[in-house]
């Protein structure tokens, strides 16, 4: 059996082989999006001298104390004027400066008197104060946003003051979810008998959908050899790239998955993974006409969730270039019960204490990974590596923010 970081490695250098190609799309639609180009400043930012206050525009003479008011410039309509030591300019934040300026005086620190501007008692002023240079946030031709980041609202301003009305980024992946089990019934069906609510298949495709990539629902199947195969031949003459099925890769008689993967022609990459949760994880390769691979996830609710995030999720961020996982230290404020050498996932609580300057989790009473309610009640997986046994109140520990 391979342990995690050996698995981790083989879905990561597998990925590479997807050659995600890139769209252009509207910047209003690029939210969220992995950028696939350089970006590089069209034009200076500012793109001229600029004031930074509501104010008046001066030549500095340190001797001035009084200037007469020639005129005024607003924001987007500029006025030709040229300062001399004893002349003013009524002037607006943002608005191109007259010729010669080199101090701006909030409107707060001056008197108008008679045609005059005034500086305010017990008011002074320095040289370039409040005056925003040409090109001083970001000169012309210099590299504003490099690709392979993800586009969150903080960097649209600056995507819009270079010009990208367009902006190239890479096509979302397409996952097909399929889940299989005679126990399966729809989510808004009656629970009677030994039925269960299908629910992997909507925490595995909003689990896509939540880092922005797209799912395709191909529901879910009984345990029947014939049906599953049915459906998988489906899948993968569908566009997808990645497939993500859940059931049915265990050991028990009706496990189908590995057997029928392998009937179709996908190179199993490997099938059991040195973890807790979900140590059943089949990883393939289809390669006829294209390549797509397959990820035949453990049925358990909490197994399946936490190897998509663990796994899938994390390499597909970082064949675009992004380092995904939110991981913080963090110091354990219980004892963990860990005996087994496999590396563990454990839902936990995670909190900030402000007073300490640290982060401390706890780890849930329960760890079943049949276990719906811990998972919804955390917000945390507490990594307690291989060689680590029972790990101490006051230990610090990893813990992946999900
Ligand atoms: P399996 O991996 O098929 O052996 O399933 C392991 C456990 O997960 C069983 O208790 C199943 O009933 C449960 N399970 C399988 N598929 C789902 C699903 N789609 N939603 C919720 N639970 C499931
Ligand atoms: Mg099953």
């Amino acid at each position: 059996m391979i342990s995690y970081s050996q698995a981790y490695k083989i879905i990561q250098n597998e990925l590479q082989k997807l050659k995600p190609d890139t769209e252009e799309v509207d910047l209003l639609n690029s939210l969220n999006r992995i950028l696939a180009e350089d970006v590089y400043a069209d034009t200076n930012l500012p793109p001229f001298d600029n004031s930074a206050m509501d104010g008046y525009a001066v030549k500095f003479n340190p001797s001035s104390k009084q200037w007469k008011l020639i005129g005024e410039i607003s924001a987007g309509n500029y006025n030709r004027f040229t300062l001399d030591d004893d002349s003013a300019v009524l002037i607006m934040t943002g608005s191109k400066l007259p010729a010669n300026t080199s101090a701006v005086i909030p409107i707060e620190d001056v008197v108008i008197e008679n045609g005059y501007v005034k500086l305010a008692e017990g008011k002074s002023f320095k040289k370039y104060q409040h005056i925003r240079k040409m090109g001083e946030d970001l000169s012309a031709g210099i590299l504003a946003l490099n690709k392979n980041q993800l586009i969150t609202s903080n960097k649209i301003s600056l995507l819009g003051a270079c010009g990208k009305a367009k902006v190239t980024v890479y096509r979302k992946l397409k996952f097909g979810v399929l889940a299989t089990g005679d126990e399966l019934v729809d989510i808004d069906s009656k629970i009677s008998g030994d039925k269960i609510r299908a629910t992997n298949l909507y925490s595995i495709i909003t689990a896509v959908n939540e880092f922005n990539m797209d799912a395709i629902n191909f529901g879910f199947v009984t345990d029947n050899k014939e049906k599953i195969k049915t459906k998988l031949v489906e899948a993968f003459e569908s566009d997808i790239d990645i497939l993500l099925t859940t059931g049915g890769v265990s050991v028990g008689k009706y496990d189908y998955l590995k057997e029928l993967f392998t009937e179709l022609g996908i190179e199993i990459k490997f099938f059991k993974v040195n973890i807790k949760p979900g140590k059943p994880l089949v990883f393939g390769v289809y390669n006829k006409k294209r390549i797509m691979f397959v990820f035949g996830l453990p049925g358990n609710p909490v197994s399946s969730y936490v190897n998509f995030k663990i796994f899938i999720k994390s390499a597909v961020l970082e064949l675009f270039g992004i380092k995904n996982e939110r991981i913080v230290k963090a110091e354990l404020s219980e004892p963990v019960t860990k005996k087994d050498d496999k590396r563990n996932f454990l839902r936990g609580m995670l909190e900030f204490n402000p007073e300490k300057g640290k982060y401390f989790v706890k780890a849930a009473q329960a760890q079943s990974s049949a276990d719906m309610a811990r998972l919804a009640n955390v917000n945390c997986l507490i990594v307690v590596e291989e060689e680590r046994t029972n790990p101490q109140k006051g230990e610090e520990v990893e813990c992946i923010i999900i």
